[in-house]
């Protein structure tokens, strides 16, 4: 059991701020598939800062070498070009998967490979988990959800989705893996063989922001930070009343890995309840970085969804979690980080 060790506060105390070598956590094996990306190499830092061993599998589509290049010295530390849409043999001990591109503006630049990556790129992780008897966590989107009629969103809510729209590849593709997520789980009913099951977990991750993001992706945050910085205006789509909810990428790195660590399978909604419209959002950035940038109002793009907000009370209760940085907190934080790449060092921050 990795699990085995205690970390305890009030144990490390009684040992004098000393954990005797029998009694330390076992370093794990980890692999993060899609950890040169935004949220990956996040919490690929914190895995190698607990102790860990990481292997990186990503095929650098949105994610950037420079995004990890801090840690390839560290013995610990692996990257893997390779794209998961193909088998791969590895053996470890976790599979965190977060492989697949998550802006719109990327995801809908080549819908079969997005839809492809969603599907048999997580059929094959979930193959090599179940060969291995790795536990596997699936990193899903509150896309499930679609355009909700329910709000805010809680997790036994089953969505409203257009299945042929342009969105689909994404926002179906992430709903067919968790289908297969849990039909690994349940192993196959079959009376002659019963194949080994895979011991899992599913986020469902709400709009996520932070330093590394790609700077031109397209998403909301990016886009008007970038946009301020360069003294741009911010292109608000549509009317800018849809809403949102941000959440800090340091809240979902503890997230993930409290439901990796955890008992249960989930889903998981993971992100902050705090809900701004486009406007809103529009205004916090004009106040963190330029109250004279200016709006301009843009035609929204196809099924955008008009509001979204993560019930978070099956997290808090189960998994002893929830967001601790507002936006006007979070924001300023990835400020400094957009400032130096559009500024200055080009190959991105360790942030
Ligand atoms: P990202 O685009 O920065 O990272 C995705 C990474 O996966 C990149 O490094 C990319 O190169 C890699 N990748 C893509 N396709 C691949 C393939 N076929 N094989 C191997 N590697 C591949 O996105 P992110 O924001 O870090 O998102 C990470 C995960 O979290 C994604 O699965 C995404 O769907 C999910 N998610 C993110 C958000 C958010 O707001 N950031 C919200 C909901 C869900
Ligand atoms: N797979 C993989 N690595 C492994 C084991 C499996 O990439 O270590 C892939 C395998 O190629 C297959 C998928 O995972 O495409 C599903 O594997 P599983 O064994 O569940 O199904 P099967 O191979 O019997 O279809
Ligand atoms: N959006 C916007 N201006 C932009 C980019 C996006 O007003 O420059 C809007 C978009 O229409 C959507 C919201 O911001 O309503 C969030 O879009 P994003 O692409 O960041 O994420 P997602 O739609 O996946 O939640």
């Amino acid at each position: 059991n990795h699990l085995a060790v205690s970390g305890h506060p009030s144990f490390r105390e009684s040992v004098g701020g000393k954990v005797p070598l029998g009694l330390r956590r076992r370093a794990l094996r980890v692999l993060v598939t899609g950890g040169a990306g935004f949220v990956g190499s996040h919490l690929v830092d914190r895995l190698l800062e607990r102790g860990d061993s990481v292997i990186v599998v990503d095929n650098f589509f949105t994610g950037r070498k420079g995004n990890v290049a801090h840690h390839l010295q560290n013995p610990r530390f692996e990257v893997i070009r390779h794209d998961v849409v193909e088998p791969i043999l590895l053996e470890v001990d976790q599979i965190y998967h977060l492989a697949c591109p998550a802006s719109p503006v990327h995801y809908k630049y080549n819908p079969i490979k997005t839809i492809k990556t969603n599907v048999v790129g997580t059929l094959n992780m979930l193959g090599l988990a179940k060969r291995i008897g790795a536990r596997f966590l699936l990193t899903s989107t509150s896309e499930v959800y679609g355009d909700p009629l329910q709000h805010p969103q809680v997790e036994t809510y089953w969505g409203n989705v257009n299945p042929i729209g342009v969105r689909s590849c994404y926002d179906e593709g992430k709903r067919t893996a968790e289908t297969l997520t849990m039909d690994y789980h349940r192993g196959a009913n079959l009376e002659v063989f019963v194949p080994s099951k895979c011991l899992v977990r599913i986020a469902r991750i709400f709009n996520t922001y932070g330093p590394r993001m790609c700077i031109d992706d397209g998403r909301v945050v990016s886009n008007f930070v970038a946009q301020a910085l360069r003294k741009e205006p911010l292109t608000v789509y549509g009317d800018g009343k849809q809403t949102r909810s941000f959440q800090y990428v340091s809240d979902l790195v503890e997230g993930l890995m409290k439901l990796m660590e955890g008992e249960h399978i989930g889903p998981f909604n993971l992100g902050n309840p705090g809900e701004f419209s486009m406007l809103e959002l529009a205004k916090v950035v004009q106040d963190t970085i330029d109250p004279e940038a200016h709006i301009e109002f843009r035609p929204n793009t196809a099924d955008d969804p008009h509001k979204r907000k993560p019930d978070i009370s099956r997290a808090k209760e189960l998994l002893g979690w929830e967001p601790k940085v507002p936006l006007r907190e979070g924001l300023p934080r990835m400020v400094t980080d957009f400032r130096k790449r559009i500024f200055g060092d080009q190959e991105g921050s360790t942030e």
